[in-house]
């Protein structure tokens, strides 16, 4: 655990030096630190250097987790695949933002819940842009259509769109899929009637990729935390 401390330090100097070199120094990028897995030990070292965001993917794992964690926040980020019978636990431990929308049904239900108990929630589209079987996410090219749709609940606000890239050795593959999320990304920003501002892709292997083609959120999980037991549940 004495490497997180290290590994945040190196990794906030290579996005740095990453933006840099991309000419975006001014621009604020969102640093989320994927803490599944890891021991709330773990989550509390990180917040107490440098980290302000975390995310989970599993609403078990973070309603267990959540309570323990003992270092102040910004914000707790979902990044996982959402059940609807899982929506009201979740919305109970105020996530700042859920990065995992994918369909009508979920953003219904979701608005639902918001509604019963006069909330609002800022969320983010998933976009399956390399179409895999294995993730979620919309399709590509029902994402326009589904992200008006959404944007027309009253509880919910669409703040921007959510991809994972290829889980390939080489980065570079995910290139072309970076590309074309961050194209849709700006045509919809044109037209949008709220803030339309996040782009959230990138992880361990392939933010430098993300970063390159217009993220402005990385979710980073090993290049923190280090490789991620599942033990035997997986
Ligand atoms: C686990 C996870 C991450 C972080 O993955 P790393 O490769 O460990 O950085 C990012 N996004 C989502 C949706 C994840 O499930």
């Amino acid at each position: 655990m004495s490497d997180i401390v290290k590994n945040i330090q190196k990794l906030k100097a290579d996005i740095a030096a990453e933006l840099k070199q991309a000419g975006r120094e001014d621009e604020d990028i969102t640093l989320v630190a994927v803490t599944k897995t890891h021991p709330v030990e773990a989550v509390d070292i990180a917040l107490a250097n440098g980290i302000s965001h975390f995310a989970e993917n599993k609403v078990q794992e973070a309603m267990r987790k959540l309570p323990m964690v003992s270092k102040p926040y910004s914000g707790f980020h979902f990044i996982g695949h959402l059940q609807t019978n899982k929506i009201n636990q979740l919305l109970s431990l105020k996530p700042y933002l859920i990065h995992s929308i994918d369909s009508l049904h979920l953003a219904e239900q979701l608005h639902r819940a918001l509604g019963r108990t006069n909330r609002t929630q800022d969320i983010l589209i998933q976009v399956n842009v390399t179409e895999e079987a294995s993730k979620s996410g919309v399709t590509f090219e029902n994402a326009s259509e589904l992200i008006w749709k959404i944007a027309s609940y009253s509880t919910l606000y669409v703040r921007g769109l959510m991809t994972i890239g290829k889980l390939h050795p080489d980065p570079e593959v995910s290139r072309p899929y970076f590309r074309q999320l961050k194209q849709l990304f700006d045509q919809i920003k044109q037209d949008f009637p709220g803030n339309f501002d996040y782009l959230s892709m990138g992880m361990s292997h392939d933010w430098q990729i993300a970063l390159q083609e217009g993220s402005n959120m990385l979710r980073i999980g090993s290049a923190i935390f280090g490789y991620r037991d599942y033990g035997d549940d997986r």
